[in-house]
């Protein structure tokens, strides 16, 4: 593990003091990919959010410290519940996640009361306690397409992954939930399309909540972008395929901070991203100064109702069941 810098305000032994931290307290840190590089750097494990949740299950540590944004560590809790499970900032939410609350999805249900409900895994405890079937961006076709083909769904929150579903699987059934991430909804074809064309021969990696998922994968298909080198990929699918790129450059459409990850997995490529603006703001919340201030004073643990999260790990475990879950965001 390597800290390659020292944040502003915070002593040069920072990184020492967070390890020493964690070890008394026996905590696991675990960081999500989009987090600041030096929260990546100091975390005993990185990865996608689901990835991390299931780290926090199984870890024998007695607590877990969540570097990445509140519904990611709502799920760790839920599929932990017995671990005191922290967030460094219980403020760092998520734009995808707040465009629907229980209330909002309890109105929905109630118009289409025979629907099948398919939540993606960004989304609070309280939506996912009245979903049936979680999904990721990995395995969200596999949902869908493991439901009954004349049962009418509720896709929700993000109307890119919804109208992706709802193009591989080619059903008309899929009402799919208006919401979406302002991170990746800045990402537009207009980007992509200059990006491309100014990096020739450059592959090409998208993930399928970004604004110009729909686009792309048309664009690809249409013969505007090179469809050998379009890949549609969840963060752990863009993590595995750096790994074997053999490619000079791979353009990235994805938040920002997935690049320190990919850069590290493979630093023979140049990673560059298709829109350099587009960083996740609740992800930064999380500096080094609250990471240490949550190991020193306990704060901000999560809490989830026991019958929520009973509820809403029910769905997650039908997602499991189903099958490749990769990892979500
Ligand atoms: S990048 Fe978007 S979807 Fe991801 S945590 Fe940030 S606001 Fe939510």
């Amino acid at each position: 593990m390597t800290t390659r810098t020292v944040p502003t305000g915070l002593d040069a032994d920072w990184a020492q003091q967070v390890r020493e931290l964690a070890r008394e307290r026996n905590a696991v840190i675990l960081a999500h990919n989009y987090q600041l590089p030096e929260i990546q750097d100091i975390a005993d494990y990185v990865g996608d959010s689901l990835g991390l949740s299931r780290i926090a299950a199984e870890t024998d540590a007695d607590e877990v410290i969540f570097c990445g944004v509140h519904f990611m560590a709502e799920t760790a809790k839920i599929l932990s519940p017995d671990r005191r499970v922290f967030i460094p900032d219980a403020n760092a939410g998520c734009s995808l996640a707040d465009t629907i609350d229980a209330d909002q999805l309890r109105a929905w249900k109630a118009e289409h009361p025979d629907a099948v409900v398919v939540s993606y895994v960004n989304t609070t405890a309280e939506v996912k306690a009245l979903t049936d079937v979680c999904c990721t961006s990995s395995n969200a076709v596999d949902v869908v397409n493991s439901i009954d083909p004349d049962q009418e769904i509720l896709f929700l929150p993000d109307q890119f992954l919804g109208a992706h579903v709802r193009r591989r699987t080619g059903r008309e059934n899929i009402h799919v939930w208006a919401g979406e991430c302002h991170v990746h909804a800045d990402i537009s074809p207009t980007n992509l399309v200059d990006t491309v064309t100014a990096n020739p021969g450059a592959e090409l990696y998208v993930h399928p909540e970004c604004g110009c998922t729909t686009s792309a994968l048309w664009m690809a298909e249409s013969g505007e972008l090179p469809q050998e080198n379009t890949h549609i990929l969840s963060t752990g699918g863009m993590l595995e395929a750096a790994r074997k790129s053999t490619s000079e450059k791979v353009l990235v459409a994805t938040e920002i901070g997935m690049l320190h990850q990919l850069r590290k997995a493979n630093p023979a490529t140049e990673f560059m991203p298709v829109n350099p603006k587009a960083a996740c703001p609740y992800m930064q919340m999380i500096t080094a100064e609250k990471l240490l201030a949550c190991l020193r004073n306990q704060t901000d643990e999560i809490f989830v109702d026991e019958k929520i999260a009973a509820a809403a790990r029910g769905a997650v475990e039908r997602m499991v069941a189903i099958g490749n879950p990769g990892g979500g965001e």
